[in-house]
This record gives structure tokens, sequence and C-alpha cells, in this order.
């Protein structure tokens, strides 16, 4: 284990967050993933009630393993959150009838050996069985079966990747039995600004199935934060994709007899800036992905917080933007 913890320390993290309070958090590990050396765990926490039919919120990090600042955003919010647990007692109320739930660090092995990809080579973002439309695509950028050693390969066709698997697996059992889920998974390395996007990545031609519960929540969020940070847009605005993880969990929610209200974000931490103000970030790959800035880096850790305190607040308050 202390190797592991060596290659991942967020792994003790999550550890010591779920020990912090056994009662209200629990630790689940959904997955195994083999490397070469190593076996790395998938990890997910879970905040509050076990009843599944419970409004929900959802943070993913580390599917493309470079982009290690998500998960440690992911991490520090819920060390606030547990903190939080030890004295305030109308949050403990919150967790009766809400749910938060984060898988921080969904590719471990790319995440412990510094690759955008998963160990088999191939990039879960591109990895599910959805095909986008042809005439928008970009070459390669899109999701390839070409080869491997170039980016965003999307693996063997129909065949997901255990890390996808699991995802999908815990998405089916654990969270499409709530009446609402909201989830946001985190990257970086794209833009200067922070940026959230919205579903569809396959298509720019079709508006995904809760649209227009999206628009209202979008509405709520700026009426009540109008100097928030974020730059809002469909993932379409910016590239068009093959094999989207939340195209394909949105997909399989509607084949349901009882859709749950699915609104699948990402967050976009906008790494571009950190280069410019530093540019010797570029010689490192590590770098063009993550802040190498001591005080950049504690930004990030705050920047996020009211963002987040905002889908737990809205997920349990639906009547502006669930008619
Ligand atoms: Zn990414």
């Amino acid at each position: 284990m202390s190797k592991l913890y060596t290659l991942l320390p967020e792994l003790k993290d999550i550890d010591s967050i779920a020990a912090s309070n056994p009662e209200m958090i629990k630790k689940r590990t959904l997955n195994y993933i083999d490397c070469e050396f190593e076996r790395f765990p998938v990890d997910a926490l879970i905040f509050g009630s076990e009843d599944r039919t419970l409004p929900t919120v959802v943070l993913v990090g580390g599917v493309h393993g470079l982009e290690r600042i998500g998960t440690q955003v992911i991490i520090s919010y819920l060390k606030t959150i547990a903190q939080s647990l030890q004295w305030d007692e109308d949050l403990k109320k919150w967790f009766k009838n809400r749910r938060l739930i984060a898988i921080p660090i969904v590719n471990p092995g790319g995440t412990a050996y510094h690759t955008r990809c998963n160990p088999n080579g191939v990039d879960l973002m591109r990895n599910a069985p959805v095909e986008a439309d042809a005439d928008e695509t970009t070459w390669l950028l899109s999701g390839h079966r070409l080869t491997k050693k170039l980016a965003w390969h999307r693996g063997e066709k129909d065949k997901l990747e255990l890390e996808t698997q699991t995802v999908v697996d815990f998405f089916k059992e654990e969270v499409f039995s709530s009446e609402v889920c909201i989830s946001m998974d985190f990257h970086s390395g794209f833009g200067v600004q922070d940026q959230i996007w919205y579903p569809w990545a396959k298509t720019k031609k079709e508006k995904f199935p809760y649209y227009n519960e999206f628009v209202r929540l979008q509405k709520l969020f700026e009426d009540t934060y109008p100097n928030h940070i974020y730059k809002i847009e469909p993932q379409t605005k910016n590239y068009v994709t093959h094999g989207d993880l939340w195209d394909y969990l949105l997909e399989e929610n509607q084949k349901r007899e009882k859709p749950t209200v699915f609104i699948p974000l990402t967050l976009e931490i906008g790494s571009w800036r950190w280069v410019k103000k530093n540019p010797f970030q570029i010689f490192s790959i590590f770098g063009l992905f993550n802040p190498v800035k001591e005080h950049r880096f504690r930004r990030q850790m705050r920047r996020h917080v009211f963002m987040l305190d905002f889908l737990l607040r809205a997920v349990r308050n639906t009547k502006k933007w669930i008619l």
C-alpha cells in the first residue's frame, strides 16, 4: 500500500476522508486496474444517505491521467465537506436528503504514470460506443483507431476499457435510480478561462435530453452568482468527439423505463493562463495541464467551492429549473 500511496498520494486522502466519519462517508473500491508493476484501485466516496433515489451530485476526476489538478480540486472540496461534517449540524441535515458521490481518480494508472490515456493507451473520453456526426469531427482529435502512438485513441471497437466500464456500471447501479443527478467531470489543459461544458459532445445538430432543464439551471446559477468566473457553453463549440463517456451515459439513461433527470457537465480548468504567466512550464508535459506555482495551485483549491456548493443546493431545490 505504501508504494501505491507514493505513486498516488490522493488515495491516502480518499482513505482518510472516509475514516474521518464512517457513519456519513462510505468508501467503495469499484474495481482494480492492473498495470505492469502495480494494481490500482478505482475508489468512490459516498457522502450521506444510502437511499439511491435521493438527488445526487457526482464529481468525477482523473479520467485523463495528466490532468491531476481536477482530482486535487475534488479531494480538497471533499476534505472541506468532511471537516464541516464534524461540527456543522445543518450540513449533516443536508446529507439526509441528498447525496454527494465522488470518483476522484477514474484512471489511476494514467494518473500514477503521468499519461493522458489509460495503461492500454486508450483515451477514456473517446472510448464509449458513440459515433459522432462524421461531417463535424476533427481528424485525430475527435477520436481515431489508427495507432496508440497518437493521442485520442478510441480503443477497440465495441470494447469498453475496464475504467470506462467501471464508471458505467457504477452510474447504472448507484446513480440512475436518483430522481435527479448533476455530475461534474474535471479536466484541464484547454483554454485560458475556466469553462463549463454541457452535452452533447457528438453533434451540434441536436440538443441533449435535459437541455431545457440545464438552461434554467444555468440561469439560476448566473442570477445567484452574477460575478461568477466561468465561460459556460456547449462542448461542441470547442470540438465534436466520438466515444464521449457522458454522451453514452445519457443514452443509457434514456433507455431506462424511468430515466433520471441527468445533467452531466464538464469543468475544463483553463491551464493556458498558467503557461502564459510562467512560460517555462511549456517544457514540462505536466506543466501544460497543472499549475506549477504554489499560489496558483492554492487558488485552484478554493476557486470552485462556491460552484460545487451551488450544485449541492440546486440538486435538492429543483422548483425553478425542473418544471
Ligand atoms: Zn481531459
